[in-house]
């Protein structure tokens, strides 16, 4: 599998592979995305295969300017454009109905009439959609499951066999920003629902808005939506959340200051400052540093669910369950 650094000839080597039907992991500003022709079903296909990813679990469609999105979609409610007005480049994605006489294969949206759509705040990312000049289907360059790659080190760890050496490659653009996935938002109902929260907070889409979009459930019978089982972002390690100190045997991952007789413990700490920005940047590196290590058990100091908070503590939520 090849690496190489994201540089203007890369990115132009890139967008030649994903052309031919290759795939290409690339840098977004939440995490590593996988990419491919969201039009090319062989390729949808083979992301599927690659990351282990069930078919009935669609995948976000990336594009570079709002147009593109009003042609793939059927219609985009005015809430939705207003969002994506002021969002987009940005950390947030919205569910509308797909309007059936655009180029995204059925493999791509599962088979439902409704397109999810994204344009992703990230230079690498918005010079490759350019050039590529066509949707790029792109879930997180993981295996399913698993913990979502912020680094080009982490989507070798997860996909470094599985991915071809002459079509495929990886971009390293360094660390993703945000660090979790985006906001995603179904605008195909009546009162419009949260799906997943993500990099961009609620409190912020419900100001622009003047309404208040609830956070759905999570409900394992019947998932919101294919992909939103309970169980998901998981390191190999069991975790236990809002602990206050780790018992024997436990690594602790600790927010704001450590406590007294921490170092008699592997620990790390997601933020000493408490910025929710820099715990939800570090999240996923420090639970796979801590698998890396070998830890079996993980104690999670209690994270404030507000902000980016409230992603943080969903992620750690599916991550502890089984
Ligand atoms: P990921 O690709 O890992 O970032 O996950 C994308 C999320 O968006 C998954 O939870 C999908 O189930 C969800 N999603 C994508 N497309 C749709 C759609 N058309 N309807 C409902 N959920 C969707
Ligand atoms: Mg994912």
């Amino acid at each position: 599998m090849r690496i190489f650094k994201a540089n203007n000839d890369n990115i132009k080597l890139a967008a030649t592979l994903i052309n031919n039907g290759g795939i290409v992991a690339f840098p977004t500003e939440t995490v590593y995305g996988l990419g491919a022709l969201a039009s090319n079903k062989n390729a949808v296909k083979r992301i599927y295969e690659v990351k282990g990813r069930p078919e009935n679990n669609p995948l976000i469609v990336h594009i570079y300017k709002i147009e593109q999105a009003l042609s793939i979609a059927k219609i985009i409610p005015p809430d939705a454009i207003k969002l994506i007005k002021k969002y987009w480049p940005g950390p947030l994605t919205i569910i509308v109905p797909y309007n059936p006489s655009s180029n995204i294969s059925f493999m791509a949206r599962a088979n439902l009439d409704t397109v999810a759509l994204r344009i992703p705040n990230n230079p690498i990312a918005l010079k490759l959609l350019k050039l590529v000049n066509a949707p790029l289907i792109a879930p997180s360059a993981n295996t399913s499951q698993h913990l979502s790659p912020t680094s080009a080190d982490h989507v070798k760890y997860d996909l470094f066999n599985k991915l071809d050496n002459e079509k495929d490659m990886i971009l390293d653009g360094g660390d993703t920003n945000i660090g979790l996935e985006s906001t995603v938002i179904d605008f195909t109902k009546t009162n419009p629902e949260i799906l997943r929260p993500g990099g961009l907070s609620i409190k912020l889409i419900n100001e622009l808005i003047k309404t208040s979009y609830n956070l759905a459930k999570i409900n394992n019978q019947r998932p919101l939506s294919p992909g939103l089982f309970k169980k998901h972002y998981s390191p190999k390690a069991t975790l236990r959340l809002n602990a206050d100190f780790p018992i024997e045997g436990e690594a602790w991952l600790g927010f704001g200051k450590n406590p007294k007789g921490i170092n008699n413990f592997i620990n790390i700490n997601l933020s000493e400052e408490e910025s929710l920005e820099e715990a939800a940047k570090n999240l996923f590196s420090m639970l796979r540093h801590l698998d890396k290590m070998q830890v079996k058990k993980i104690a999670v100091k209690t994270i404030p669910n507000k902000d980016i908070g409230i992603a943080i503590n969903d992620r750690l939520y599916r991550g502890a369950s089984n």
